[in-house]
């Protein structure tokens, strides 16, 4: 390749990947390749189809600052500012944790049960109104709303104006109508809810120096820290959510892999029903929900 000039995607995604290798980021070839569909736009069959074709001297430039920004382990998601969730294309940023796959029980858990219950809900209120505490990026009250077969209306909140434009943003591109709040919590809500949904920041304070540093450095902090005890959250939404909540409604969280017992003794303590645990893909405890019945 000519000095600062054009070169082959091939010779350029070989270097992607050992850059990233030598930076010790995983999967240094599957990034290096991501990072190059991102700047280019060539598919893997059209890559195959002519690997030496040369990339603009512009996009081996980007190429190169995508790279260098990914040896620093800044996460990819943040560098091409988005991340698939529940097959929906979400923006996201440092002001919002990025969605992880494991959150999608959650948002099949809140889907089973709105269809189950939509009858239920309806007779209640006349309405199917759901609540996300800590939207963060809005991905999980997005989801739901998108795939829930009934009329739902739902309200997504966070303490951090900054995450509620990426949701706000969400919201809009992906043409999902929802109301977001700047709110402590419950601080600024009013009125009740058929579902209240969250996955709140539940990791020890202890623990968060073990975190991979894509997540300890680039996920907000305020988005993962539950903590001395990693409850912190899911004791006040637990204590505060029947005041929030229709006769028989639903209150669903994410909890880490070892809080199923901690959570579920909250909520049976705070009068909760129906109490039930669901695991995630890799058979980790990723989802706790019961229903407040007066
Ligand atoms: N599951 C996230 C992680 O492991 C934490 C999310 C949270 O605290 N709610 O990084």
């Amino acid at each position: 390749m000519s000095p600062g000039g054009k070169c082959s995607l091939e010779y350029a995604y070989r270097q992607g990947t050992e850059k990233l290798g030598n930076a010790g980021v995983p999967e240094a070839q599957l990034d290096a390749w991501y990072l190059l569909e991102y700047v280019t736009g060539i598919g893997r069959a059209s890559y195959y189809a002519d690997p030496d074709r040369e990339m603009s001297a512009e996009q081996k430039t980007k190429y190169d600052k995508c790279i260098e920004a990914r040896s620093r382990r800044v996460p990819l998601q943040h560098i091409t500012g988005e991340q698939e969730f529940m097959g929906l294309s979400f923006r996201v940023n440092g002001d919002v944790l990025i969605p992880r796959q494991d959150t999608e029980v959650l948002v099949e858990t809140a889907l089973d049960i709105l269809n189950r219950e939509e009858d239920a809900f309806q007779r209640e209120t006349g309405r199917v109104c759901l609540l996300d505490l800590c939207t963060g990026s809005g991905c999980i009250l997005l989801s739901i709303l998108h795939y829930a077969k009934c009329r739902a209306e739902g309200t997504g909140s966070d303490l951090s104006a900054r995450a509620l434009a990426v949701a706000e943003q969400n919201a809009e591109r992906l043409g999902i109508p929802a109301d977001f709040i700047e709110s402590d919590l419950f601080e600024n809500i009013s009125g009740r809810f058929s579902m209240i949904l969250s996955n709140p920041p539940y990791i020890r304070s202890s623990e968060i120096a073990e975190l991979q540093e894509e997540v300890r450095l680039y996920d907000p902090i305020e988005a993962l820290d539950g903590r001395e005890d990693g409850l912190y959250f899911y004791r006040r939404i637990i204590t505060e959510s029947p005041s929030y909540l229709n006769d028989g409604g639903y209150l669903i969280f994410e909890i880490g892999y070892d809080q199923a017992a901690d959570v579920t003794g909250l909520m049976r303590e705070q009068g909760f029903d129906e109490i039930h645990v669901k695991k995630d893909l890799a058979g980790l405890d990723r989802v706790v929900y019961g229903r407040y019945i007066r």
